[in-house]
C-alpha cells in the first residue's frame, strides 16, 4: 500500500473531485464538505461508469453516494436536448421514494436535471401530467410505475443508470418478480447500482442477476449495529409496557422518540394506552392513506410530533437526524430489524439510546439479536419496588394499589428465571 493512497483518503474532499462544479456549489450550501465511507468508495466507480454493489444502510450517506455520481452523467452526457428518463430508482416504500427524490432534486438544484418520485396511494391524474413534462431521474416504488408503464405514460426504453434501493426490503416485500420485470424492459447497456442494507444467499443472487463485474463496497459489516448508539435491554412483562412507556416519555419530556411495535393494531393500541394517560403520540403504519403518511412524517421531522410509533417496514430507511431515543416496545422477530430500528437514532455526531422491553415471551428475540450483532446488550437495572412505583406513576386511572403490588411481587419472583 502506498502512503499517497492513505493522503488521498484524509484529504479528498469533494471540491477535489471530478464532478461538476455546480454539484460541487451545492453540495458545499449542503455543508457535505468530505465523503463519507460510502461515497468515498463508490463515487469514483460510478463516475467511471462501473456496476457496484453495496452492502450500507440509511444513515451512512448512501443516498448521495450514487446521487452524486449519477447526476454527474446526466449533465455531463446530456447537454442540451431532453432525452427522457435516463436514470431509474427502484425503492420498496413510498416513504423512500419521496425522501430519495429529494434528495436528487436538492443536489441537482444548481443544475437543469429533474426528478420525479413517484408512488401509489395518490391520484393517477397529477402524476401523469407531471410525466409528460421533463423527467431526468424517475424514483418509485414498482406497483405504480408498472401501471404507468402499462397505460403508455412512463418509457424505460431510453434508461442508462438503473438503482435498487434497499434491495433487502425489496425482496421480502415480494418485489422480485417486479425487479426482474424492469431489468427485461430497460436497455441491457446499462450501469446498475444495487444496495442492500442485509445479505444473505437470496440477496446475492438477485445482485449478480442484475450487477455486471461489480464493485462489491461493504460498509462496517462486522458490527452492523451503529456505533453511536448505546443500549439496554428492560424485562418488563408484556401488560406492563405501557406504564413503562408512559414513564420515559414524561421523563424525557423534550426528546423525540420512535417507538417500534410488531404490527398496525398493537401501533394503534399504544397510542390509544398513551392517550389514556394524556401523553400525545402518533402511529405511523402501512395502512394509512398515504397523505397521511407524508403529512405525519413531516410533523415528525418539524418536532411538531415527538413521539412517533411505528411498525418497521414503514419506517426503514427514513431519515430524521434529530431522534435521540429509539423503543423496541415490542422486541423485533427478525433480527435484522434491530440493526435497523436502532440506526434510526444517533445519526451523524449525535448520541442516540435504544431501549427494549423484553418480556418472558420475547427472550428468544433477544437472544437472536445478540448472536446476530455479537453483542451483548446491557440489561436495565431496577431496585425492587421501581417496578410497581412505575406502575402506580402512571395517570392510567385503571390502575389499583393491589394489582401493583401482586405484579411486583411476580415479577422480582420472577425476575431471576428471565
Ligand atoms: P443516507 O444514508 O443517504 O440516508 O444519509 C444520511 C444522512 O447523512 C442524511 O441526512 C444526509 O443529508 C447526510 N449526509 C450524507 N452525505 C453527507 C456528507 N458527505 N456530509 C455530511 N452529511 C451527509
Amino acid at each position: 500500500m502506498k502512503f499517497g493512497v492513505f493522503l488521498a483518503l484524509i484529504k479528498m474532499k469533494f471540491s477535489d473531485y471530478p464532478i461538476a462544479q455546480a454539484i460541487k456549489d451545492q453540495l458545499n450550501q449542503l455543508e457535505f464538505k468530505k465523503p463519507t465511507d460510502i461515497q468515498f468508495k463508490s463515487i469514483p466507480a460510478i463516475l467511471k461508469g462501473e456496476d457496484v454493489m453495496a452492502i450500507a444502510q440509511t444513515g451512512t450517506g448512501k443516498t448521495a453516494a450514487f446521487v452524486v455520481p449519477l447526476l454527474d452523467h446526466l449533465i455531463r452526457k446530456h447537454r442540451g436536448s431532453y432525452k427522457g428518463i435516463r436514470t431509474l430508482v427502484m425503492v420498496p416504500t413510498r416513504e423512500l421514494a419521496q425522501q430519495i427524490n429529494e434528495v436528487f432534486n436538492t443536489i441537482a438544484k444548481k443544475t437543469e436535471i429533474k426528478s420525479f418520485g413517484l408512488y401509489g396511494g395518490v391520484e393517477q391524474e397529477q402524476q401523469i401530467k407531471r410525466l409528460s413534462k421533463k423527467v431526468d431521474v424517475l424514483v418509485a416504488t414498482p406497483g405504480r410505475m408498472f401501471d404507468l408503464i402499462a397505460q403508455g405514460a412512463i418509457d424505460v426504453s431510453r434508461v442508462e443508470h438503473l438503482v435498487l434501493d434497499e434491495a433487502d426490503l425489496m425482496l421480502d416485500m415480494g418485489f422480485k418478480k417486479d425487479i426482474d420485470d424492469i431489468v427485461k424492459k430497460i436497455p441491457k447497456n446499462r450501469q446498475t447500482l444495487f444496495f442492500t442494507a442485509t445479505i444473505d444467499k437470496k440477496i446475492k443472487s438477485l445482485a449478480y442477476s442484475v450487477v455486471k463485474d461489480a464493485l462489491r463496497i461493504q460498509i462496517s459489516p462486522k458490527n452492523p449495529v451503529a456505533k453511536n448508539v448505546d443500549h439496554a435491554v428492560l424485562f418488563v412483562e408484556m401488560d406492563d409496557k405501557r406504564f413503562f412507556l408512559e414513564n420515559i416519555l414524561k421523563e424525557y419530556e423534550e426528546d423525540k422518540f420512535l417507538v417500534f411495535v410488531r404490527t398496525k393494531v398493537r401501533a394503534e393500541r399504544v397510542v390509544g394506552a398513551m392517550d389514556r394517560v394524556e401523553m400525545p403520540t402518533r402511529f405511523f403504519h402501512g395502512g394509512l392513506e398515504q397523505s397521511e403518511r407524508f403529512q405525519i412524517l413531516d410533523a415528525f421531522r418539524k418536532d411538531e410530533i415527538r413521539v412517533l410509533v411505528t411498525t418497521d417496514v414503514a419506517a426503514r430507511g427514513i431519515d430524521i437526524p434529530s431522534v435521540k431515543y429509539v423503543i423496541n416496545y415490542d422486541m423485533p422477530d427478525d433480527p435484522e430489524n434491530y440493526v435497523h430500528r436502532c440506526g434510526r437514532c444517533g445519526r451523524g455526531r449525535n448520541r442516540g439510546q435504544a431501549l427494549s422491553f423484553c418480556s418472558p415471551s420475547e427472550k428468544e428475540f433477544l437472544a437472536q439479536v445478540e448472536e446476530y450483532t455479537g453483542e451483548t446488550i446491557e440489561q436495565y437495572e431496577m431496585e425492587p419496588g421501581d417496578y410497581s412505583a412505575i406502575m402506580f406513576d402512571s395517570d392510567d386511572a385503571s390502575n389499583n394499589w393491589q394489582k401493583l403490588l401482586d405484579e411486583d411481587n411476580d415479577f422480582n419472583n420472577k425476575k431471576d428465571e428471565w
